[in-house]
């Protein structure tokens, strides 16, 4: 058995068969730093350097942990442990926990939610579902940020976290809730308390440190942009004084923040480990041009530490279609136009399972869910249960079934519906809180279906309705079924599709509200999720927002912030003459017909004509600029855009504007710089 490395690239190489010891691989998304890792592993095993059995690999989700002990099989390589920290903690505690607390019974709680509703109580707190579930968050995020209850109001004054309710109060909740855990006759350990004990035994029990580094040897972590405190201590537990370990991530991909995860571990790991070797790719294997390009400009408009990390995608996949931007007057004529559009790539061969619906919060996938049954086309909504399987729309249902059955209520069902949902949560203006948020939004969109539902004379009364809704929820397809995927930005991390759907990409939704409230890191954060979902399409990506919630309503919402200057034609809708221009090629003159052609501005049979000296002179100018202003060239203009200007040599700002990669943000930063530089070719 040889592992063939010539599937990989000459960087990716390097990773993969660099010698014990550290490696750190950061890199953008779709290089393939989740393919090298596993080439890494498989590699080391096949060299001998290390036994499967001594290898420790540790991924985000479960899924993806499958999917390399699977990929690692087909290798010819069993034997390796792909586990999440939480599941890689499990074991090892069900293994450990007699040595380091004899016959002291344990067990696992895994429904937290009566523990911190009676030290909520306890502690004067409100007992509603919605505030519990926000101190357990909180509970969660200080545990995973190695804050206990002691520290609690000191960090986070220190924090620019905002807590659910009064911190002593919270502070009061979580004391509570650990002594409720523990008693003479046991332990309850939740979920961070498994690596809280791990972490534990192996920094003070050594026998049990021994026992583990005897074990293993051999250390990998994927997505290690997203490792909380917690974590690192049972990594670095893990290790000891050794340094057997490979991480790979992308700080731009730092998407769970407020779970307590940070990327300083990943950014910091080369001055943590001197003679680690760090290997940089940029070459994206899954994406096309069109598509990395735009990644490229949504990243470049990030600031902040983690911005400075970023490395420019090249895109390897050749031409695609350009991406799509669509706006509409509402949601339902949004979720329509993207359900036709699913279907005319499943006509056009597009396997179901290769499409993807990405949203920012679960409670958008209403509209979708009801859209895509009209069209009969099977989903599933991974990361949450679906729309109608929601604890919230199934009370809600249930209460309206109960209305139904009175004869003292008015004849709109959507009056009917209003009042009541009230008392369920759906109060007038939307409210604060996460959870309570979460679940107004949900009946929302459930009035918002029934209002649809009567406005195009599908039903006329509330029983009627109800039939259309059951309708509806029943035409969500088992999980098993090959179907079309809804999910939201965070559960689409890692994984890829031929085509992908952003969609409802309007303010306060994306960036989402509390975020702009929290300032400047957590919208950095917003856009981050925005970049993963752009680099999660190989090939088709359409994104769409809509003015209103309501088909004919109020056009409240605005078009998200992340998608001004992205493609010139947004920010100059209103001059039809400037987009007719763009169309034709710029050396013959000619209409261009294919997205490809429209990317490059001219036929690809069209020689290039830039003179050489010209874009010579661009780059010095664009590395003086890029310097002054402490920023990644790429920043500035792109190699392929600047390319075009040499190619193009615009006259005016004006000109500029018709040049693909180029916006009006750029013109006003960079028109001035770019003009003087080509006037002297003139
Ligand atoms: P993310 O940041 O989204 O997690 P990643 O860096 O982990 O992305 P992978 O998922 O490993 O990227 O790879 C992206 C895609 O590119 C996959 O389909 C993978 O098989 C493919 N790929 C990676 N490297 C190569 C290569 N050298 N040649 C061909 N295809 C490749
Ligand atoms: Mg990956």
């Amino acid at each position: 058995m040889a592992i063939d490395l010539s599937v990989l690239d000459a960087d990716q190489r390097v990773a993969a068969e660099a010698p014990r010891g550290p490696v750190c691989i950061l890199a953008g998304a779709g290089t393939g730093k989740t393919r090298t890792i596993t080439y890494r592993i498989a590699n080391m095993i096949d060299r001998g350097q290390v036994a499967p059995n001594r290898v420790l690999a540790v991924t985000f989700t479960k899924r993806a942990a499958g999917e390399m002990a699977d990929r690692l099989r087909s290798m010819g390589i069993g034997g390796v442990q792909a586990r999440t920290f939480h599941s890689a903690a499990m074991r090892q505690l069900q293994y450990f926990w007699p040595q380091i607390a004899g016959d002291l019974p344990w067990k696992v709680l895994d429904n937290k939610f009566p523990y911190v509703a009676r030290a909520a109580r306890a502690a004067g707190l409100d007992t509603g579902k919605d505030m519990v579930r926000d101190l357990l968050s909180e509970i969660e995020w200080a545990k995973a940020s190695v804050i206990g209850p002691d520290d609690y109001v000191q960090r986070i004054g220190e924090s620019p976290r905002t807590p659910p309710a009064d911190v002593a109060k919270v502070a009061q909740v979580y004391r509570l809730y650990e002594e409720a855990k523990t008693n003479p006759d046991g332990m309850l350990l939740d979920f961070d308390d498994l690596l809280l004990h791990v972490a534990g035994a192996l920094e003070n029990a050594p026998a049990v440190a021994e026992e583990f580094r005897a074990q293993y040897q051999s250390f990998v972590v994927d997505e290690y942009q997203d490792v909380t405190p917690l974590q690192q201590r049972v990594l670095e537990g893990w290790l000891g004084t050794r340094d057997d370990l490979t991480v790979v991530g992308d700080a731009n991909q730092t998407i769970y923040s407020f779970t307590g995860a940070t990327p300083d571990y990943l950014l910091n790991f080369s001055r943590t480990y001197g003679h680690a070797t760090v290997v940089k790719l940029q070459r994206d294997y899954r994406s096309t041009v069109e598509i990395t390009e735009l990644a490229n400009t949504v990243i470049g408009k990030a600031s902040g530490r983690v911005a400075g990390t970023r490395l420019e995608l090249q895109g390897m996949r050749g031409h695609g279609p350009e991406p799509q931007f669509r706006g509409f007057d509402d949601e339902p004529s949004e979720a329509r136009a993207v359900a036709a559009e699913v279907r005319k790539l499943l006509d056009s061969g597009v396997p179901a399972r290769e499409i993807a619906i990405l949203y920012r919060i679960n409670a958008q996938s209403a509209a979708f869910e009801a859209a895509l049954a009209d069209e009969g086309i099977v989903y599933q909504v991974r990361g949450g249960e679906g729309f109608f399987q929601r604890a919230e729309i199934r009370d809600a249902l249930a209460q309206l079934v109960r209305s139904a059955k009175r004869t003292d209520l008015p004849s709109d069902p959507v009056v009917v519906a209003r009042a009541a949902l009230a008392p369920l949560g759906l109060t007038p203006t939307e409210p604060e809180g996460a959870q309570a948020r979460e679940r107004w939004q949900a009946l929302s969109a459930l009035v918002d279906l029934i209002e649809e539902i009567v406005r195009s004379q599908e039903a006329s009364t509330l029983p009627e309705v109800l039939v259309s809704l059951r309708r509806r929820a029943d035409a969500k397809q088992p999980p098993a079924v090959d179907g079309v995927t809804l999910a939201s930005l965070h559960a689409a991390k890692g994984l890829e599709w031929d085509a992908v759907f952003l969609v409802g990409l309007v303010e306060k939704t994306l960036p989402i509200s509390h975020a702009i409230k929290a300032g400047d890191d957590q919208v950095e954060e917003e856009r981050r999720l925005f970049y993963v979902g752009v680099t999660r399409a190989r090939e088709h990506l359409h994104l769409s927002w809509s003015l209103a919630r309501q088909e004919g309503g109020h056009k409240n919402r605005s078009r998200s912030r992340f998608l001004d200057g992205l493609v010139p034609q947004l920010d100059v809708e209103q001059s039809p003459q400037r987009l007719k221009r763009n169309k034709r090629c710029r050396v013959c003159g000619n209409p261009l017909a294919t997205p490809a052609d429209k990317a490059l501005g001219r036929h690809e049979s069209c020689e290039p004509g830039y003179d050489e000296r010209v874009l010579a002179t661009l780059k010095r100018w664009r590395l003086e600029v890029s310097r002054a202003a402490n920023k990644p060239a790429y920043v500035v203009f792109s190699d392929a855009t600047l390319m075009s200007i040499a190619e193009a040599m615009p006259a005016s700002e004006a000109e500029m504007l018709d040049i693909s990669g180029v916006g009006p943000v750029k013109v006003e930063q960079f028109g001035a710089g770019v003009l003087g530089v080509l006037a002297q070719f003139r």
